[in-house]
Parts: C-alpha cells; structure tokens; sequence
C-alpha cells in the first residue's frame, strides 16, 4: 500500500489500514519535512500561541509503532499504472499494489505582476512559521481575500495586536458557501475587533518593494502593509494523476468508493471529486479537514476490498475571536431559509430544497452554541429529512424529536 502525500487524509489512511488488520507494507510520502500534522490550527492556535506549535496527527513512535513507513522530504514525480510504480524525486521508486493519491491542494495564486517576497500564501507549517515572525503591533499586514483563511489569521493578527486591513474583491466576505446573514456576523465581529474589512474593490495593483506592500484598489485608494497575506482559495494537486493519465474533473475524478478508473488508484481529501450521496450523486471537491479524515479512513478500506461508498454530509467549522460557525451541507441546494434563534445570539439557518428536504444547516455563535444542533441536523440532513419549517424555527421544538419523528 503506498500512499501519496502526508497530510490529514493520508496519515489517517496510512492509520486505517493498520486499524483494520493489513500487515503488509505501508508506505507513506510527503514531500513537507514534517511528520503528519494538521492544518486548522495553522491560522488560529499556531498563529497566538506562545511556541510554534505542530500539532502531529501520528508520532514518530506511533508510525514507528504501526511498521508506517514515513518517506519525507520527497516528492512522487510520475506513476507508472502499468508497472504499479511510483518514482520519486531522490531518484527512488515504490512498487504498488494499490495506491492512495491524498495529495491535498494548494493556495490559489494571485495572476498579478509585483508581488515580491512580502506577499505571502498560508498553506504548511513553514508558511505559517514565516507569517507569525510579522504579527506583531508594530506591523500592518493586509490579507488579500475574505475567505476562511484569510479571514482566521486576520483575527489572530488583530489578537496579537498587528493593524489589519482585509481586501475582498467581491461585495461581501465569505460569497463561497456561507449564508449572507452569518457573513455580517463575522464581518462586524472584524470591525468590533479593530479589523478593517474593505469589500467590492478590486485590486488593481500591487507594488512590493521589498520593505512595504502598496496595493491600489479600484477606486484609487491605497493600502500600505508591511506584509500581504493573500488567500483567494485553493486548486487541488491533480499534475501527478494527470500525467499518469487519470481523469480530472476539479479534482482527480473518483467514484462514490474514492476510486479512479484505475481499480488500484484511490484519491481522497482536497485533491479529490467525487459524487456526493445525499444530493444525489452532484460531483464536488471538498476542502474540509474531517472529509479528508472521513474519505483518508475510507479509501483504506476500500484499498482492502470493502466497496464501501462515501455517505457522510459534509461539515466545517471556522473560528474567528470568540466566535465558531459550523455549516453542515450544502447551502447551495436549499431555495429557502429558516431561521432558528439560539441562547446569546447565536442562530441556525436552515436551508431547504424546493421539495421541503434539509439539504443544509450553517450557525453561528460564541463556543460551541451551535455544535448540538448543527450535529442534529447534520443527522436529518443524512436522513433526507422534511421537517416543518415551523418546528425547525421554533426553539421550543426539540432538534431531536424531529429526528425521531
Ligand atoms: C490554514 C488552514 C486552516 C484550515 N482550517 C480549517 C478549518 O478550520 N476547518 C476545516 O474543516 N478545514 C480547515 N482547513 C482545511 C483542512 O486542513 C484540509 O481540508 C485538509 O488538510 C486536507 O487534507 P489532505 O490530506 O487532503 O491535504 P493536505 O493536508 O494538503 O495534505 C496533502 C499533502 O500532500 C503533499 N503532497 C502533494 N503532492 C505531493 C507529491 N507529489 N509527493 C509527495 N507529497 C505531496 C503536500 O505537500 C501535503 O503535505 C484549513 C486549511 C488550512 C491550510
């Protein structure tokens, strides 16, 4: 078994595979210097605490442990489907028996001319190891995207005492998946922080001296940063599995058990599309860390004969100051919305399809307001659930009678 790609999705299939009895060789490559470890805190604990952390998803003993061999520092560069061989960039290669590609995504890069060595992506350990040497009070630092990631390290910044200004091209933060309503949550929750968040301006140019950033906005205004932190999204890494002549479709297309149409190459986590269940096989790409968990644990499975194919309902959380939103579903499919008022401001918005099914549920709230009842709904929505839009805005109905109904 060889998996590529050390992250979150293949350490814990490298870890499935042992859960589940295989005791043949298992061999893992990543091309980060790191033993698995896990992105979310990147932009939130690892960014404030006082030591860099990295929080490892298996020791060194537990891979040690597991026989998990862990091949670092190395890239596969090519995959020989007819030989069942990986070659990788020492000059080495892998024999497979079968081989799980989870080799996550990249930050999307900005397509314009003047961004120098202060304008930076947050994706590894290394990158975030570099931003925090700049969060200080004296620094400004603009991040170029109103997105999760940018959006996260704007609020460690402004907690570490750095000027922050967030540049979003579009009209509000957070376009991609996230109901309005909750957006002007988190938009004022930035300003009450002391963020600035400028929305509907394009960029239109950036000059990085390499001392300060200057970014011109459409209306000709200008933003002087120290740094620029730029997080417009990701793009999976597909170049491996194209050149070995595997198909994609915004990912390394996979079927519902994550396997290619190679039967002895499985793709998982971000780097992976495949056809979502419960909305009734609609392809799509997930950048989430518990699919990549979920789908790491099932290409294992897969990888040793189980046929088994992927049901969960998507979910998220993001967490900025005090607050946690958590989305579970996909917004999109609902044509209506159902608002359910929770204890200290914190609500659920339910949205249904045209036919009345809970297709997704997205709430907002201090701590963990909203976990309970995003995780009842998580379970109607698996369900294909029609709850009565009455009960479901009603704080007196119980999430779970209706689970129960
Ligand atoms: C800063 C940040 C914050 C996040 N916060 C949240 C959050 O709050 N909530 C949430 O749900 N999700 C969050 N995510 C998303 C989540 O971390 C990802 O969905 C998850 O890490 C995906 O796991 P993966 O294993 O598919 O990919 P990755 O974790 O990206 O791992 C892929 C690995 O493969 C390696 N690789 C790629 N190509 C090759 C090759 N050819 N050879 C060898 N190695 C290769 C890569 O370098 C990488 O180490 C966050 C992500 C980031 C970056």
């Amino acid at each position: 078994m060889v998996i590529i790609g050390a992250g979150e999705c293949g350490g814990r299939a490298a870890l499935t595979l042992r859960d589940l009895g295989f005791d043949g060789p298992v061999t893992l490559v990543g091309d980060e210097p790191h033993l698995p470890y896990e992105r979310p805190p990147l932009s939130k604990e690892a960014m404030t605490s006082e030591a860099p952390l990295i929080k490892a998803i298996a020791s060194d003993e537990l891979l040690g442990e597991r026989s998990i061999r862990h091949i670092h520092s190395v890239r596969a560069v090519a995959i020989d489907r007819a030989a069942h061989l990986v070659r990788l960039s020492d000059g080495s290669s892998l024999a497979y028996d079968k081989l799980l590609l989870a080799t996550g995504s990249v930050p999307r890069k900005l397509p314009m001319p003047g961004l120098g060595g202060r304008c930076v992506y947050l994706r590894t350990f290394n990158d975030a190891l570099a931003i925090r040497a700049h969060l200080k009070p004296e620094n400004r630092v603009a991040i170029i995207g109103g997105g999760f990631i940018g959006l996260e390290l704007a609020a460690s910044a402004r907690k570490l005492g750095a000027t922050v200004a967030v540049l979003e091209a579009q009209p509000r933060i957070l376009m991609r998946g996230v109901p309005a309503e909750i957006a002007e949550v988190i938009h004022k929750a930035h300003e009450a922080e002391g963020a600035k968040v400028l929305t509907g301006q394009g960029i239109t140019a950036i000059a990085d001296d390499g001392t300060r950033v200057r970014i011109t906005l459409a209306d000709g205004q200008e933003i002087v940063a120290d740094f620029a932190v730029i997080g417009i999204g990701a793009v999976p890494v597909t170049a491996l599995a194209a050149e070995a002549g595997l198909a994609i479709d915004n990912g390394i297309a996979v079927d519902g058990n994550l396997r290619s149409a190679d039967p002895d190459v499985f793709a998982a986590g971000d780097c992976c599309s495949f056809p979502l269940a419960v909305y009734g096989g609609r392809r799509v790409r997930l950048e989430a860390w518990r699919n990549a968990q979920e789908q790491g644990a099932l290409a294992a499975k897969n990888m040793l004969g189980a046929n088994e194919a992927h049901a969960a309902v998507p979910w998220f959380w993001s967490d900025q100051y005090g607050l946690t939103l958590q989305i579970a579903g996909l917004s999109d499919e609902g044509r209506s919305t159902v608002r359910r008022d929770l204890d200290d401001g914190a609500f659920i918005l339910f949205h249904l399809a045209e036919d009345g099914r809970l297709v997704a549920a997205s709430g907002i709230g201090p701590g963990n307001a909203v976990a309970r009842d995003i995780r009842l709904a998580e379970m109607l929505i698996a369900k294909r659930a029609m709850p009565a839009p009455e009960a479901l805005g009603s704080q007196s109905v119980k999430l779970k009678s209706l689970l129960a109904a």
